[in-house]
C-alpha cells in the first residue's frame, strides 16, 4: 500500500530502527494485506530510551510550566493541521472509518490543550501553622520518568491522555505504543517534537509487550506506570509495579450496563445507544454492552435498536459511505464467533447479524442478541466487538443488582424521564462514569476512569494531572 510509512522507534532524539534490525509487519484489517513494518526494540534500545528519559526529565522539569504549556499548545495546533493525513494512516492500520479517525485526532488536540492549561495550575498550598514564624507549604513536583503502555483501539487517544498529562506535569515519558497500529502514534509524537519538546523527553518503542513492560517497570529510572488494556494484563503490570513501588494508573476493561426505563424516550435511547455500541466496531472500553431494558418498552427498544444496527453500512474505513469498519485484528473474529455460538446454544435470539462478513478483512456484522441470560459467556466477558446483549428487567432494584453483578466498573448509560431514578442510579451503580439521556463521556475536562476490576486513577478532568505529581511538604521557621 502506497503512502503508509515503515514506523521507527524514537529514542534520544533520533528516529531509528531497533539495535538488532528486526521489524514487525503491519496489516490493513480491511484486506489483510501487509502495508508496512514497525521497528522492534530490544534491551539495548530500551537502555538507550531509559537513559534518554532520565536526561529528558532533568531538562524538562526545569522548563517553566508557562513555557511547557506554550510548546504543548503548539503541538495541538500541529496535530490539527495534520489531521487528514494522520486519519488516513489510522484508518489503514486500525480499520475505523476516516471520520471517526479524524474525530479522534481532533479530540486528541483538545486533550493536549486541556493539559497544557492544567500545567500552569499545579498549585501547592500554604497550610496554617501552629506557631508564629512557621510557614508550611506544599509544592507539586513531577513524579519522574513515566512508562506508558497503550492499546490499538484508539491509537492516538489512548496515548495522548498519558503523554499530555505527563508532559504538563514536567515528566519525561517512554511510550510503548501498539504494534498493530504504530504509524498514527508516531505522528502524534512527531507533532510534540516539532513543537519543541526536547528529543530526550519522549521515547517511543514497539516490540514484545511483555518483554518491554517487565524491563521498563523494573528499571529504577521509571517512577510511574500507566497502562490501558485488558484487566488480566493490568493486574499483572500492577503487581509488577507494586514490587518496585511505582505509582500506577490502570484503565482496564469494562462491560457497561445501558439501562433503559419505561419512562425513557425509547427511540432516542435506541438511536443514541446504537451509535455508541457500533462506534469503532464495538472495540471500546466504555462501549455499552448489557442493554437492560424495563419490561414495558423492551420489545420496542429491541426492534428499534435492531433496525439501527441493520442500517449500518460495514466496509473499508476509507470509503466515505462506511459507518463501521472491520475489527482491528484477526483474533477478534473467533472471539465474536465463540460468544455468539455460546449465546445461541443457550437460547438467545439473534435479531440481526451474528456472522463474519466475507473471508477477507476482519469484518463482522453488527449483532443484536435478544433474550440474553446470565449464564451466557458474553454477559460475563467483555466482548470488545460489535455485539449488543438485550435483557429485560422488572424493578429498579433488579437493574441495579444486574449492573453491579460483574466485577467491572467503568462506564454506564441510562435513559429515564425521572430525575429521581437518575439520582438513585448515580448513587447505586458502582462505576467510574455514568451518562444519562445522552452520550457525555470522555471529554478532556471530565474524569475518565474505572473502579473495581476496571482499574484506578482518572485520565481526564482536573484530577488527572495529580497522577503525575508528587506533593512535597516544606515547613520553614524563622526566615
Ligand atoms: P491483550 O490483553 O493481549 O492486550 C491488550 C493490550 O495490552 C494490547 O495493546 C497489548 O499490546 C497490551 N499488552 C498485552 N500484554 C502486555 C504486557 N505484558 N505488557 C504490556 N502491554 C501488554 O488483548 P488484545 O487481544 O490486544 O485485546 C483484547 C482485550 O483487551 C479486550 O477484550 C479488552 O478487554 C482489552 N482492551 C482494552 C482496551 C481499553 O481501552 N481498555 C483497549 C484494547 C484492548
Amino acid at each position: 500500500m502506497a503512502n503508509y510509512p515503515n514506523t521507527l522507534l524514537h529514542i534520544a532524539g533520533a528516529w531509528r530502527g531497533g539495535a538488532e534490525g528486526r521489524s514487525i509487519e503491519v496489516l490493513n484489517p480491511a484486506n489483510e494485506e501487509v502495508i508496512g513494518t514497525v521497528a522492534h526494540a530490544t534491551q539495548v534500545d530500551l537502555d538507550a530510551a531509559l537513559a534518554a528519559a532520565e536526561r529528558g526529565f532533568a531538562t524538562w522539569r526545569k522548563i517553566s510550566a508557562f513555557e511547557r504549556s506554550k510548546i504543548m499548545r503548539k503541538a495541538a495546533d500541529l496535530l490539527r493541521s495534520r489531521a487528514d493525513d494522520i486519519a488516513r494512516l489510522m484508518t489503514l492500520e486500525q480499520g475505523k472509518p476516516l471520520g471517526e479517525a479524524r474525530v479522534e485526532i481532533m479530540g486528541g488536540a483538545d486533550t493536549i490543550d486541556w493539559f497544557a492549561e492544567e500545567s500552569r495550575r499545579t498549585y501547592g498550598h500554604v497550610i496554617p501553622a501552629r506557631a508564629e514564624g512557621v510557614y508550611q507549604l506544599t509544592i507539586k513536583e513531577p513524579v519522574g520518568p513515566v512508562a506508558a503502555f497503550t492499546p490499538w483501539n484508539f491509537p492516538i487517544n489512548q496515548i495522548v491522555r498519558k503523554l499530555s498529562a505527563a508532559l504538563a506535569a514536567g515528566c519525561s515519558i517512554i511510550v510503548k505504543a501498539p504494534e498493530e497500529t504504530p504509524a498514527s502514534p508516531a505522528e502524534l509524537i512527531r507533532a510534540f517534537l516539532d513543537a519543541g519538546v526536547p528529543g530526550d523527553v519522549i521515547g517511543l518503542v514497539y516490540g514484545v509487550p511483555s518483554e518491554i513492560s517487565s524491563y521498563l517497570i523494573a528499571s529504577p529510572i521509571i517512577r510511574k506506570v500507566t497502562f490501558t488494556g485488558s484487566t488480566p494484563v493490568g493486574k499483572m503490570l500492577s503487581a509488577m509495579a507494586g514490587q518496585h513501588m511505582k505509582r500506577v494508573t490502570m484503565e482496564l476493561g469494562g462491560h457497561a450496563p445501558a439501562m433503559v426505563f419505561n419512562d425513557a424516550d425509547v427511540e432516542l435511547a435506541a438511536k443514541t445507544l446504537a451509535f455508541a455500541k457500533f462506534r469503532n466496531a464495538g472495540q471500546v472500553c466504555v462501549s455499552p454492552t448489557r442493554f437492560l431494558v424495563q419490561e414495558n418498552v423492551y420489545d420496542q427498544f429491541v426492534a428499534s435498536f435492531t433496525s439501527h444496527a441493520k442500517a449500518l453500512k460495514v466496509g473499508d474505513g476509507l470509503d466515505a459511505s462506511t459507518n463501521m469498519g472491520p475489527m482491528a485484528n484477526e483474533r477478534r473474529v473467533p472471539q465474536m464467533e465463540a460468544l455468539i455460538a455460546d449465546a445461541r446454544s443457550k437460547g438467545a435470539e439473534i435479531t440481526t447479524g451474528g456472522s463474519r462478513i466475507g473471508n477477507k478483512g476482519y469484518f463482522f456484522e453488527p449483532t443484536v442478541v435478544a433474550g440474553a441470560t446470565l449464564d451466557m459467556r458474553a454477559m460475563n466477558e467483555e466482548p470488545f466487538g460489535p455485539v449488543a446483549l438485550m435483557r429485560p428487567f422488572k424493578e429498579f432494584s433488579d437493574v441495579v443488582t444486574e449492573a453491579n453483578r460483574l466485577p467491572f466498573g467503568l462506564a454506564s448509560y441510562a435513559f429515564t424521564g425521572s430525575a429521581k431514578t437518575a439520582q438513585a442510579l448515580a448513587a447505586g451503580v458502582e462505576v467510574g462514569m455514568m451518562t444519562i439521556n445522552h452520550l457525555g463521556l470522555a471529554l478532556p475536562e471530565v474524569p475518565f476512569g474505572g473502579v473495581r476490576d476496571s482499574g484506578y486513577g482518572t485520565e481526564g478532568g482536573s484530577e488527572a494531572i495529580e497522577a503525575y505529581l508528587n506533593t512535597k511538604f516544606v515547613s520553614q521557621f524563622g526566615l
